[in-house]
């Protein structure tokens, strides 16, 4: 359910919380930070890397149409089918036929954010279809009954003792009922439970990091195997996808898997990497009976061709969300969309539209921290910069923030003005402060003072300063 609009208030709830700011702490320990600086260290031609992966999601954001046709053809003729899809519910009830079409029970389902973006377990469970994640933090969070908080990490919210209670609550009813604490007993728990599940499963559901125009296959990284045995074991896989994941050749995907992994987790490579080319044929040993493609746009593109098409080249390594303060702080919940952090930010008001996601631009300290670490150098402090802009010129923002930006642009305008007015209020903060120093409160501020005081300005104003240096200097 989408929340984003009551970002201020969820973050407010999520920085109370400790048990959230203890599990928060792995992203601050490093989950993602010194392991991909290591990662990054370890390969001189990161950089030049960084560059090439730009520039192979930019032509084939240039030539979409082009690339994407070729990619249906070459499914066909490996014996699969692509769909297309405007809208969520389409493409839920697409889902719902294939399923119906094999007469579906149970789908196992390999992480894919689309499937999130669409609601689709509730969906399936309405009507009849029981959907189980295998990759083990959607797993964990989905026992949880809560949204995933990190786009490669779901249940990072969560603290070992958190999945325990939960291993210990839902899995007595396959005959568990000891309480384990050892990281590695609960994996291997989950393990057990879910490997019955994979047989079970009449279809498999996985994403896809990338379409490979070229040879119409598609490519799942994952760390834990889940994707392949999703794939290859029920009777049909149903991979689904948007159309900004085409890349054109094997040796682009090959470029992109380099950068991905390396943001991602601070690995070479990701454990598993699968690329799937239509159903099993005859001599193959395993693998499903048909094999389906869902592409879902879902105004993704409508970017194509203005300010926000450099998002399109976003391949979800969560690089941004692992280096940013605010998420950080306040984790992925906050956002209240299956988008988080600084990517989600600019993501989520393009699919939800901006005035239901209008605080998510100003979640932001425009550190840049994003912009340095995404392997495709997408430039989002300048995008979350044209959000705000965007939001206060269509009067998304309250009345008095407006009123505070038009004074604050009119005497930023006028020089003379402004160092007259920067002298007056800094005389008046000072006196305000009085001998302390600092102010507990200040008007229109006080969402900034509930936190802490502010200390009133010292001695001269920076203007009055470099005047006063440029005379010494002549
Ligand atoms: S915006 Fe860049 S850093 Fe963030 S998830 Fe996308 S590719 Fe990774």
């Amino acid at each position: 359910m989408l929340t984003s609009q009551a970002f201020p208030e969820n973050a407010a709830r999520a920085i109370a919380d400790d048990r959230l700011r203890a599990a928060l702490g792995k992203v601050r320990e490093g989950f993602g930070g010194a392991r991909r600086q290591a990662a990054v260290d370890r390969l001189p031609e990161f950089e030049a890397l960084r560059d090439a992966a730009r520039d192979i999601k930019d032509h084939a954001i240039a030539h979409l149409d082009l690339y994407l046709e070729r990619f249906e053809r070459r499914v066909e003729e490996s014996g699969g089918t692509v769909h297309w899809c405007e809208t969520p519910g389409e493409a839920r009830d697409l889902v719902l036929r294939l399923c119906r079409e094999v007469d579906a029970r149970m789908v196992t389902k390999g992480k894919t954010m689309i499937a999130e973006e669409i609601g689709l377990n509730p969906f399936l469970e309405s009507h009849g279809i029981v959907p189980v994640e295998t990759d083990l933090g959607e797993y964990i969070i989905q026992l949880a009954d809560e949204p995933p908080s990190h786009i490669i990490a779901p249940a990072i919210h969560k603290t070992e003792d958190q999945v325990a209670d939960l291993f210990h609550e839902h899995h007595r009813r396959y005959g568990r009922t000891r309480r384990l604490d050892d990281p590695g007993e609960l994996v291997d728990e989950a393990r057990q439970v879910l490997r019955r599940k994979y047989i079970e499963a009449d279809v498999g559901i996985t994403g896809a990091n990338f379409l490979i125009a070229e040879t119409g296959s598609t490519v799942i990284v994952t760390n834990e195997g889940n994707g392949d045995l999703t794939q290859t074991l029920p009777r049909r896989h149903i991979v689904l996808a948007t159309p900004e994941k085409i890349v054109p050749t094997l040796e682009d995907a090959a470029t992109l898997l380099r950068v991905l992994a390396r943001s991602a987790t601070g690995q070479e490579f990701s454990a598993y990497t699968t690329f799937s080319t239509g159903p099993r044929r005859p001599d193959d040993l395993d693998g499903p009976e048909s094999f389906h493609v869902v592409i879902l746009d879902n105004g993704r593109s409508r970017l194509v061709g203005g300010p926000f098409q450099d998002m399109l080249r976003c391949i979800k390594c969560g690089a941004c969300l692992f280096h940013c303060p605010v998420y950080a702080s306040v984790g992925g919940h906050a956002y209240g969309s299956v988008y988080q952090g600084p990517m989600g930010a600019v993501l989520t008001p393009h699919l939800v539209g901006l005035p239901a996601a209008r605080h998510l631009p100003s979640a932001s300290s425009l550190c840049g921290r994003c912009e340095a670490v995404c392997p495709v150098r997408i430039p989002i402090p300048r995008m979350l910069r044209r959000l705000r802009e965007r939001s206060h010129s269509e009067c998304l923002s309250p009345l008095p923030e407006r009123w505070a930006v038009a004074a604050w642009a009119w005497i930023a305008r006028r020089p003379r003005v402004y160092r007259l007015w920067a002298r007056f209020l800094a005389g008046v903060l000072r006196t305000a402060a009085g001998r302390s120093g600092r102010l507990r409160r200040l008007p229109l501020s006080r969402g900034w003072t509930a936190g802490r005081d502010v200390p009133a300005p010292q001695g001269e104003t920076f203007m009055d300063l470099w005047r006063r240096a440029g005379r010494d200097a002549a």
